[in-house]
């Protein structure tokens, strides 16, 4: 089984195509964790045109023609909860000149990730072993983002608590959400307010191949967060902000 290209979608879609090294690199990420997938649940999206919309097309979506992001410049970036390498590793192989941390608190998972990497020679790319609670709290880690990424990992208040801390200032967030509502809106931005963050936009996208919703949340960091923050690990799920 092979990835389609669908380059006409991609441009459609984002006003974007992957150049042929890309499409190689996809195609060999798509092999490896389907040959990984067979011992280790990383993922339930397997067949090619679901991976394709749900692990390619969306882990691009998220970055791919804002204005805001300088897309020549070397960013620093950041993916809070990684899992299997989503949406971090197919955007750091489309921006190669883009510095790459993968972070998830699980160390399977991560040692998966680093054969990936080896196997694709993916030289941008580390990764990190921790909670996002002690990891941005590191020093070497807390403020030194210039875009920080999130899919599936919790509520949009505690994705911001998870992803404030690791900011510069005039860094940017990326949530990654499927339904977006007013309620969540209304606290994410309460939580934002306690942690230095500014809500800048939402994008609403219907996905390329089976229409289903997708938002994007944008978040800027605006002032620097205060040290309490993020709480200590299991608190931000516990008791989230807002
Ligand atoms: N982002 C991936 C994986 C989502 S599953 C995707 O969209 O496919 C959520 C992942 O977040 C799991 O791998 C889990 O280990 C990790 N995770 C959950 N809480 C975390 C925390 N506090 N710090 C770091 N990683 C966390």
């Amino acid at each position: 089984m092979q990835l389609p290209t669908f380059q006409e979608i991609w441009q459609d879609s984002l006003q974007w195509q992957p150049t042929q090294t890309q499409l190689d690199q996809w195609e060999q990420l798509y092999q490896e964790i389907i040959l990984i997938n067979r011992q280790i649940n990383l993922t339930r999206i397997t067949e090619p045109q679901d991976f394709w919309e749900k692990h390619l097309w969306d882990s691009l979506a998220g970055v791919i023609g804002l204005d805001f992001l300088r897309y020549k410049d070397s960013l620093k970036v950041i993916d809070i909860g990684t899992g299997g390498g989503f949406p971090g590793l197919p955007i750091a192989i489309s921006f190669p000149h883009w510095q790459f941390t993968l972070l998830d608190s699980t160390r399977k998972k991560i040692n998966v990730i680093n054969l990936f990497l080896e196997a694709l020679k993916l030289k941008n790319c580390t990764t990190f072993i921790g909670r996002a609670e002690d990891v941005g709290h590191l020093p070497e880690h807390r403020e030194m983002y210039d875009l920080a990424l999130i899919r599936a990992v919790g509520e949009p208040s505690v994705c911001a608590e998870y992803v404030l801390p690791f900011l510069k200032l005039g860094g940017i967030g990326v949530l990654y959400r499927g339904n977006w509502q007013t309620e969540e809106e209304l606290n994410l931005k309460a939580a934002l307010k306690q942690l230095g963050g500014k809500f800048i936009l939402v994008k609403q996208f219907n996905t390329p191949l089976t229409q289903s919703i997708r938002h994007f949340i944008y978040v800027k960091k605006v002032a620097e967060t205060p040290y309490q923050f993020p709480r200590p690990v299991g608190i931000p799920k516990q008791q989230p902000l807002g």
